[in-house]
């Protein structure tokens, strides 16, 4: 059997590992765009969360134990098609991801003064892409969105250099981003019960030295008394020494229009159905979730594939290309399990492809797994002290 995964993201890697266990003998080909393999886990996945980034290790095995190889620096669609791919593996599997970030379509807010969460959380994280200078978001920040998403921005922009020891943070990107910041409005249109951040998350924003935090928008019902989130944000105000900065936590709260004026920006918004309200800001970080762009529109993807992972025969997707925005990378090993069982059960035996010898050209300049091992190997080498490693934007 021989098997082509595009993308080497939490999906990609899980699916590789299901269908190795499916497939025990089949040549199992992963392709990425960029030269260094784990998507989102390296470059999405904050810094300050090495824990989670720590999943590699098992991923790294397949790579080097169990004959799953990587071709890194080919994207799919640009260096190979996907009926090349079709043509020469038995099995294709898409867990490109999601890169794009969904645009706030509050009026006024597509002049240049939104910055997308990916964009952001790619800076931070030393993305290839993201080459050029950061921009500085200034004294006044708001975060549109309440998942977990935002509330990595929100500390992390928070945070100081040095509560960044034993990370792999992009200080330069870090500081240019955050050096006068000191107010964030964190602005989501639910109730504190039904925000999508889990409260873990939410506790680090709030326990973070020096920020006091001010609430709008919660009502006296919600949740009840008991309930661990209203809990949250009904604690009366901590004592701080010396304050450095203040988050404001808005509730049930959407943006009404983004308007420019002089160097600050007006960002109407409703709390409820009546309240209105503005705030000054600098700058916008919209964190509502995010979407296919060009490189991630290989195939479409309808309701039912989303369902069953399967698009044709001998083609399926798998992971935030399947499902969309939304799943943690525990989510993906299990839905890579069930699309593993899927793929078994309707492909048992090979139908006779060449497999990856038949792209020998297409990649030719491929960069190979022992190639990351070098980059990582040099990161790890130049790394600044209190830092594990430094980032090379060569992906
Ligand atoms: C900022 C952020 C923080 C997160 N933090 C956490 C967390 O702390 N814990 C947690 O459990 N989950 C977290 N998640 C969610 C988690 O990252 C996702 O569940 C997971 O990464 C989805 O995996 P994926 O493989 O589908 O996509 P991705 O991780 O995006 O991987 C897709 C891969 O495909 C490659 N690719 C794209 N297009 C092509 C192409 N045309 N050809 C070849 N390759 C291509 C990309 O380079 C990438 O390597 C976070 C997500 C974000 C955005």
């Amino acid at each position: 059997m021989r098997i082509a995964i595009v993308g080497s993201g939490p999906s990609g890697c899980y699916s590789a590992q299901a269908l190795r266990r499916a497939y025990p003998t089949a040549e199992i080909c992963v392709f990425d765009a960029l030269k260094t393999p784990y998507g989102l886990i390296r470059y999405g996945v904050a810094a300050d969360h090495q824990g989670t980034k720590a999943i590699v290790r098992q991923f790294a095995r397949q790579f080097e134990r169990e004959d799953v190889r990587f071709f890194g620096g080919i994207e799919v669609g640009t260096h190979v098609s996907l009926d090349q791919l079709r043509a020469a593996f038995d099995i294709v599997v898409l867990a490109h991801g999601l890169h794009g970030d969904t645009p706030l379509e509050t009026p006024g807010a597509r002049d240049g003064s939104v910055y997308g969460a990916g964009q952001i959380t790619r800076l931070l994280n030393g993305h290839p892409e993201e080459s050029g200078p950061s921009p500085t978001l200034g004294a006044s920040l708001a975060i549109i969105g309440h998942g977990n998403v935002a509330m990595d921005l929100g500390r992390l922009l928070l945070k100081r250099g040095e509560d960044f020891t034993g990370t792999d943070i992009d200080d330069e990107a870090h500081h240019a981003l955050s050096c006068h910041l000191d107010t964030i409005h964190l602005i989501g249109r639910s109730a504190p019960t039904e925000a999508k951040f889990d409260i873990k998350m939410a506790s680090e924003i709030l326990d973070l030295p020096g920020v006091t935090h001010s609430y709008h928008g919660i009502g006296e019902d919600d949740g009840g008394p008991n309930s661990p989130r209203r809990e949250l944000f009904s604690a009366a105000p901590r004592d701080v020494d010396r304050p450095r900065a203040h988050v404001h936590w808005w509730f049930r709260t959407s943006p009404v229009s983004v308007e420019r004026e002089g160097t600050q920006i007006a960002l109407a918004l409703r709390t409820g159905e009546v309240q209105k309200s503005t705030v000054s800001v600098d700058s916008i970080i919209s964190a509502i979730g995010f979407s296919a762009d060009a490189r991630q529109q290989l195939y479409p993807i309808d309701p039912a594939a989303r369902e069953s992972g399967r698009l044709e025969r001998g083609l399926y997707v798998a992971g935030w290309a399947r499902r969309g925005p939304r799943g943690t990378i525990p989510d993906q090993r299990a839905d890579a399990r069930s699309l593993a069982a899927l793929i078994s059960s309707e492909l048992p035996h090979p139908a006779g492809m060449p497999g990856i010898e038949a792209l020998a050209d297409e990649v030719a300049n491929a960069s190979d797994y022992a190639a990351w091992l070098e980059i990582d190997r040099l990161e790890r080498e130049t790394a600044m002290p209190g830092r594990i490693r430094s980032k090379s934007r060569r992906g």
